[in-house]
Order: structure tokens, then C-alpha cells, then sequence
């Protein structure tokens, strides 16, 4: 089974209006993602199309929830909520492969296998490990760096302030 990974950019002018001061501004976003598609589930055209498809519908939507999560050009303040769902949908991806790992370090057990103490610690320590090790490497690339340049890619086209 071959992974296929596609990478896209995209840029729009899109509507921004700040929670806080109720200012409306346009703004070019640009925003890139990546889209993946294995042999097996690309029924759409090929591996590499269906994930540049996928790439490009993602950067499109991560550019509107990029905006909504920006400061706001007028005041400064970021809409608390918009912050708050970008965050939840980002960390999904470290805090999935956590759970997994913990999940498949204690599947014997689980599973209702005959299996030893200290057998079942030594696993728990083996793929406990590399799944905080992973999760941790997830959230500094997939969180914390995109978090640190949210406001990268946004520019201000003119505001309009509320009279
Ligand atoms: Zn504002």
C-alpha cells in the first residue's frame, strides 16, 4: 500500500470581522496544507491526483479558519472561540497518535491474552515512549510552529470601522 502526499497553497481575498471591536477588513490569506491518499482508497483518479485534490481543499479551508483565528487588524485581539476551535482540530493530531499508541501498548491485556507483568511494562515502556515521542514531535510541527506564524500570510487589504 503506497502513501501518496501532495502539498498546496492557497491564497483568496476573504472577510474578516473581529468578535471584539467589530471592525471588517478584507484580506489576501494564503495558507498551505498537505493531502494524502493511499493506492487503495484513491477511486477517484490516481493516488497523486486525489492528493493534490485533497491538499489544495485543505489549505482552503485551513486559510478561512486561519483568518477567523487571526488578530484583528483595528484592535489587536483574537476572537477567543475561533482560537479555541483551531487548537481543538490541531490537537486531535498528537493527542491521536498518544491514545493509539497507550491502546496498542496495552492491547494484550485488553485483548485478554495470557501475558506476564513484566512483559506487558516492558511494552507499555517501548511503545508508551515512542508515542509521547511522536505526539510530542506532532505537536511542535502540526501546533505549536503553525500557531507561532498564524499571522504569517494575512494581508490587510482595508478596513472598515463601525460608526
Ligand atoms: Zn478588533
Amino acid at each position: 500500500m503506497n502513501q501518496y502526499t501532495a502539498y498546496a497553497t492557497h491564497s483568496e481575498v476573504l472577510e474578516f470581522s473581529c468578535a471584539a471591536c467589530k471592525t471588517t477588513a478584507s484580506a489576501r490569506v494564503t495558507a498551505s496544507a498537505e493531502g494524502h491518499a493511499t493506492s487503495i482508497n484513491a477511486l477517484a483518479g490516481t493516488p497523486a491526483e486525489v492528493a493534490k485534490r485533497r491538499a489544495e481543499a485543505a489549505a482552503e479551508v485551513e486559510a478561512k479558519r486561519k483568518l477567523k483565528a487571526a488578530r484583528c487588524v483595528n484592535c489587536g485581539e483574537r476572537d477567543p472561540g475561533a482560537a479555541r476551535r483551531w487548537w481543538l482540530l490541531r490537537l486531535s493530531v498528537p493527542v491521536g497518535v498518544v491514545v493509539i499508541c497507550v491502546v496498542a501498548a496495552y492491547f494484550p491485556t485488553i485483548a485478554g491474552n495470557e501475558i506476564d507483568a513484566d512483559t506487558q511494562a516492558t511494552l507499555v515502556k517501548i511503545v508508551g515512549g515512542i508515542g509521547l515521542f511522536v505526539g510530542a514531535v506532532a505537536f511542535l510541527f502540526h501546533c505549536w510552529l503553525p500557531w507561532r506564524s498564524i499571522d504569517d500570510g494575512i494581508d490587510w487589504l482595508g478596513k472598515q470601522q463601525p460608526r
